[in-house]
Formats: structure tokens, sequence, C-alpha cells
């Protein structure tokens, strides 16, 4: 299988699995990205994959569902282009001959969904929308703070080797933010130098993985008492685990 980001808008990533001969594809925000690609890798797109009702997610399902006749799945609780098969915790579904399992995950939305799964001999793959970015977390539009550090607990349990694919290149921007709470967290200078020297040949910096996020993301780090010092700096009224990570989702914002 080989996995591919396509790069749309000015920071999304589309992202497109195939087997040479079949593909899906994950938030199709842009359906011109996705058939360009199909023509040129000369796959046929069976599944298309969406975690939330976002427009720069959902703006080429249509199409692409009309013209190729893809399976469209998606959130059970979000408005979304009908028809679609709707999903929720605790399903499966199988495209391509893949195992992925659905997990709800509020915050960034009130029903943002992500996939998990194995492709054979190799790493686990994580497709999480905009709940978990490299180096950064999804803004909370709809979902409380509660939420939110309950799904990102949940996505940093998966094993560590798991590919994460996040919608979006945000990952530079949020290592400068992670690098002034760690000035000296060796993980996150060694990471820094890395995606600086990937985005200058305009490569992305994704995927990451959760052993290197749990080492670097400070939105998974709020557990450890360096971090909650860090934080309590900025708001000395943060004093629970939700307290210490809203505060920091509120520090990023005005960062
Ligand atoms: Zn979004
Ligand atoms: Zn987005």
């Amino acid at each position: 299988m080989t996995l591919l980001p396509l790069p749309a808008f000015n920071d999304n990533y589309l992202w497109m699995l195939h087997d040479g001969q079949r593909a899906l594809v994950v938030d199709p925000g842009d359906e011109r990205v996705v058939f360009e690609a199909i023509q040129r890798l000369g796959v046929k797109l069976d599944a298309i994959l969406v975690t939330h009702h976002h427009a720069d997610h959902t703006g080429g399902v249509a199409a692409l569902r009309d013209a190729t006749g893809a399976q469209v799945f998606g959130p059970k609780h979000e408005t979304m282009p009908e028809p679609l098969t709707r999903l929720g915790e605790g399903d499966v579904i199988s495209p391509l001959g893949l195992s992925l399992q659905v997990f709800e995950v509020p915050g960034h939305t009130a029903g943002h969904i992500a996939y998990f799964g194995q492709t054979d001999g190799q790493a686990p793959l994580l497709f999480c929308g905009d709940t978990l970015f490299s180096a950064g977390c999804g803004r909370l539009f709809e979902g409380s703070p509660a939420q939110m550090l309950s799904s990102l607990s949940r996505l940093a349990a998966l094993p560590d080797d798991t590919r994460v694919c996040c919608a979006h290149e945000y990952t530079a921007s949020g290592l400068v933010f992670a690098r002034m709470l760690e000035p000296d967290n060796p993980a996150l200078i060694k990471r820094q130098a890395e995606v600086a020297a990937l985005r200058r040949q305009h490569q992305p910096s994704l995927p990451s993985t959760i052993g290197l996020e749990k080492a670097t993301n400070p939105f998974l780090r709020t557990h450890l008492p360096e971090m909650v010092s860090v934080v309590r700096r900025f708001d000395p009224a943060a004093l629970d685990p939700v307290g210490v990570f809203a505060a920091l989702r509120t520090w990023k914002n005005q960062f």
C-alpha cells in the first residue's frame, strides 16, 4: 500500500492510500487534486473517508462520488454530503480490504471521527483530520477542553509507530510554540531541524508518529509536571489536567 499526502488549498493534505489499482482518499476538500492523482496513478477511487463537516474536508466529496461511484463514509452526528455510510464509535470498515476502526474524537467539532488501522507488514495508520496535528491540535470550535483532552489521550495510547496523517501542514509553527514552552527538549530540537529541512525542500513534515508526538507535542504532554509548571506561569488558576489543557489551548490561540 502506498500512502500519499496530496497538497490542497494553502496547507491541507488530502491523504490517499492505494495498492496500484484501487485507492481511498481522506477528507477531499478539493476534487481536482484527487482527479489529477487517480488519473496520474491509474487507480480507481473506491472509498472516500470523511472526518468532520468543515468545507475544506468535504468540498470535493459529491463530485468525486458522482464521477467514480466511490463509497462515502463519514461521521454519524454531523451534516454531510448525502448519501453516505454514517459511522460512530466502534464501527469497523474494510476499504481496499483493510480493516479500519472508527473512534469518536470530539473537540474540534462535536462529531469528529478518526480512522485507525493496519496495512499488511506496515506500521499502523491514523487519519485524525483536525484533531491531532504534529506539534499541535485542532482549535475547539464545538467541543470542550475536557472532550479534546480525552480524544487526544486516546490517540496518544495508540502504538508508538502509528503513522499520524494530519489534515494540515501546521508543524513548523506548532514547533515554535512547543520550543517556547520546552526550549531544552532534545526531541523537539531534533524535530524542529528535520522539519525545517523538509519544508525548505517543499516536502511534507507528515506523516508523524504517535511516539514522536508524545515526545514533542505539548498538547500530549500536559500530564507532565514540567509542562504543568510552565502552563501555570501563563495561567496560575490552571489546576487540574483539564484546566492545564484548556489554558495551554488558550495560550496557543494568543501566541
Ligand atoms: Zn476542521
Ligand atoms: Zn481543516
